[in-house]
């Protein structure tokens, strides 16, 4: 009898060359074969007669291969064609005809007189009907027949080195050779969805096809509720831990309240309503702040770290980019310092110098702000009360554990300008209570976004000479998607003479990775200034900078960036109280980048550009990595599976709220499955 946890070499039926592919596919346990899904089945017990017209609907066939041919054309180019004969043929069928272009393998494997399943779409190629690059498997024997054929078949995602019908045949096997009582079936006590074993065997080899919709709710519930009692348990053992109060009246918040140049909106207000209840508790806060690019997201912060502060408290904010830290600084010592709080800046490549006697224990910061290298720095918080986590999504889970781990708890504001679908959020945040500011400052200019193709280029220029001769600012974004990518420093800097002949007399400067830090806290200085009109620049301005008289952006070989980049990138304009246009250069026009373009011309808020993404990409890169902690979905579908998701994650809470740390008899089964979840994900790689 086989166990779940075995190892595949462990198992000796299991043939040792197959080992290596299997591995291939992420297969290393008999578990994980059992959890390797089908991708779709065909119902192989009834073949339809061979069609006589073309469509566009996939189809499965059965025939035998009557005439096999190789054809060869343009010289070096080949065909390989196997034609097919239905098996009870009468007087009105027709062949049909396999085809498959330059792909060696595949004449070898088929002859005259073979049995044929194919599975593709029929075709009209002049007179004859004809699939191209069909999916196949020859069938061989007919004492398998209960495996491969007459039956409702698995169809697997497979690899080099092993086929079909191998793969069909050790998960066949492994099923036959389980012990269906060994199986725990791990769901909450009120959700009865039969068991696990069963739903195995038939999300394989389902009796009917009517069985499979039971059998995968079954597989996808217990998929997420394991992702959710993971996500639980972060979420009520950092509230378990021991924390403060960490709440001033908030006198020196009203100060600096009446000092602002604005008013706060009303989603500011509110959101920093729920920081205070969460500050005044000793319950270690873990909150996300979610808010569309310019919402306004710093100031609710500062707010969270004056009152903070006021309650004796030092706090820290850390931001992903160093021109970002810098700016931040730079804002909260224009603000902070007239009310007299001392403020430290700490990033890789420079300290100020008020950090080295500071060193020595002479004068501590009330704020720090920096870089990752706040995580290195153990010295100058000993009184931390609040941290601060700005556009949270470039840092890992790890990065901000380490930050946050020490005894007690500080109070953690995480933050973000990347919206995520709303279902999405009880799964990425679902250990994260989270606030969010959907209103914008009502001062704001309008965007308009175009898509423009390079014959245009004459126009969009005079234009752009137009707002610059206004007085305007503008950016202009060139796709070095990667900042890690080599970057070919001639390139950039013919790029970069391009568009200073383009745009002459106005001054241009250059912005990348490349430049050295210093350096490149001069150029923003300068355009900050407005002594410079335009910013040729990489993606390094993407996050946070803050510049309201761009109102320019034009971005070249937009097709080559994400939506969610392209949004991002855009919310750089739009800051100030001008009108702002972001113009998308693409001589790009396949459907899916006119689709991705066109969602920004439409929209420029963020939770509608978030749901159009998602509709043409699917979630694939927000779980699954280093930064979102979780482990893969094999078989459940974010989008699709939502409703069963809600629930799970309902069960989930409900448990963790009356049993905190699973002790409970009927609980302590659970914990097993956290810790096995908890290896599933890639957080201990980052
Ligand atoms: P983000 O949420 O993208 O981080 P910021 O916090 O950088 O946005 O705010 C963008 C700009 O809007 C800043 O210049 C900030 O001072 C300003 N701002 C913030 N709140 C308001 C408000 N209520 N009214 C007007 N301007 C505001
Ligand atoms: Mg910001």
């Amino acid at each position: 009898m086989l166990d779940l946890s075995q190892t595949l070499s462990e198992v000796e039926w299991i043939p040792r060359a197959k080992i290596l592919p299997l591995r291939r596919l992420g297969i290393e346990t008999v578990d994980d074969l059992l959890t390797h899904f089908p991708k779709r089945h065909e119902d192989r017990t009834e073949f339809p007669h061979f069609p006589r017209e073309e469509s566009d609907q996939q189809i499965c066939l059965c025939g035998e291969v009557v005439k096999t041919q190789l054809r060869r054309f343009g010289g070096w180019k080949k065909i390989f064609e196997a034609t097919l004969q239905e098996a009870n043929a009468n007087a009105l069928s027709q062949p049909l005809v396999c085809r498959w272009f330059n792909l060696h393998y595949v004449q070898k494997m088929i002859a005259t007189g073979q049995r044929l399943v194919i599975f593709g779409k029929p075709r009209l190629r002049g007179q004859r009907l004809c699939m191209e690059h069909p999916e196949f498997e020859v069938i061989e024997n007919d004492d398998e027949i209960s495996i491969h054929f007459r039956r409702i078949t698995p169809i697997y995602p497979a690899t080099e080195g092993l086929s079909q019908r191998v793969l069909r045949g050790l998960i066949y096997r492994a099923l036959e050779n389980l012990d269906g009582s060994s199986i725990e079936t791990l769901l909450p006590r009120d959700v009865d969805l039969g068991e696990r074993a069963r739903a195995l065997r038939e999300i394989h080899f389902p009796e009917l096809l009517a069985n499979l919709e039971s059998a995968r709710e079954h597989l996808v519930y217990s998929e997420f509720f394991a992702m959710q009692m993971l996500i639980a348990s972060r979420r009520f053992s950092a509230a378990a831990r021991s924390g403060q109060a960490h709440c001033g009246s908030g006198a020196l918040l009203e100060r600096f309240l009446r000092a602002l140049p604005f008013d706060l909106t009303n989603a500011q207000m509110r959101v920093i309503d729920e920081l205070r209840r969460d500050l005044a508790t000793t319950r270690p806060m873990n909150r996300l702040l979610q808010g569309d690019v310019g919402s306004g997201k710093t100031v609710v912060a500062i707010a969270a770290m004056l009152l903070v502060l006021e309650a004796g408290f030092q706090a820290a904010l850390m931001a992903p980019t160093q021109i970002l830290a810098e700016q931040h600084y730079a804002v909260l010592c224009r603000w902070l310092e007239p009310l007299g709080i001392k403020i430290s800046l700490r990033t890789a490549d420079r300290q100020e110098e008020s950090f080295l006697p500071l060193l020595s224990g002479d004068e501590i910061p009330d704020i720090l702000v920096g870089t990752h290298a706040l995580l290195y720095d153990s010295v100058s918080f000993d009184n931390l009360g609040l941290v601060v986590i700005d556009e949270q999504h470039k840092f890992g889970v790890s990065q901000r554990a380490r930050l946050t781990a020490r005894e007690p708890a500080p109070d953690v504001l995480v933050m973000t300008a990347t919206p995520i679908p709303r279902t999405l959020t009880m799964t990425v945040y679902g250990d994260l209570d989270v606030s969010v500011i959907d209103e914008m400052p009502s001062d704001r200019g309008k965007i308009i976004t175009a898509v423009r193709d390079g014959s245009k280029l004459g126009e969009v220029l005079s234009f752009m000479r137009e707002r610059l001769e206004a007085g305007r600012q503008a950016y202009i974004v060139y796709p070095l998607i990667d900042e890690s990518e080599k970057l070919d420093v001639k390139a950039a800097a013919a790029e970069f003479e391009t568009w200073r002949e383009r745009l002459r007399p106005f001054r241009c400067e250059l912005l990348h990775g490349r430049i050295p830090g210093i350096e490149k806290q001069s150029v923003m200085e300068r355009f900050r200034r407005g002594e410079t009109s335009a910013l040729i620049s990489t993606t390094v301005i993407e996050v946070g900078v803050d510049v309201p008289n761009a109102t320019i952006m034009l971005v070249e070989n937009a097709e080559r960036f994400g939506l969610a980049q392209l949004h991002q990138l855009r919310g750089r304009i739009g800051r100030g109280e001008h009108k702002s246009y972001c113009i998308l250069l693409s001589a790009e026009t396949s459907p899916e980048t006119v689709a991705k373009l066109a969602a920004l011309e439409k929209t420029s808020n963020g939770f509608e550009i978030a749901e159009a993404d998602w509709d043409l990409r699917g979630p694939g890169d927000l779980l699954g990595t280093a930064q979102s902690g979780l482990p893969v979905l094999k078989l459940g579908n974010l989008k699709t599976d939502a409703s069963l998701m809600r629930d799970a994650r309902a069960a989930a809470v409900s448990i963790f709220e009356s049993d905190p740390k699973l002790e409970a008899a009927e609980n302590q089964r659970f914990q097993q499955l956290i810790v096995e979840q908890e290896g599933r994900t890639f957080s201990h790689v980052s």
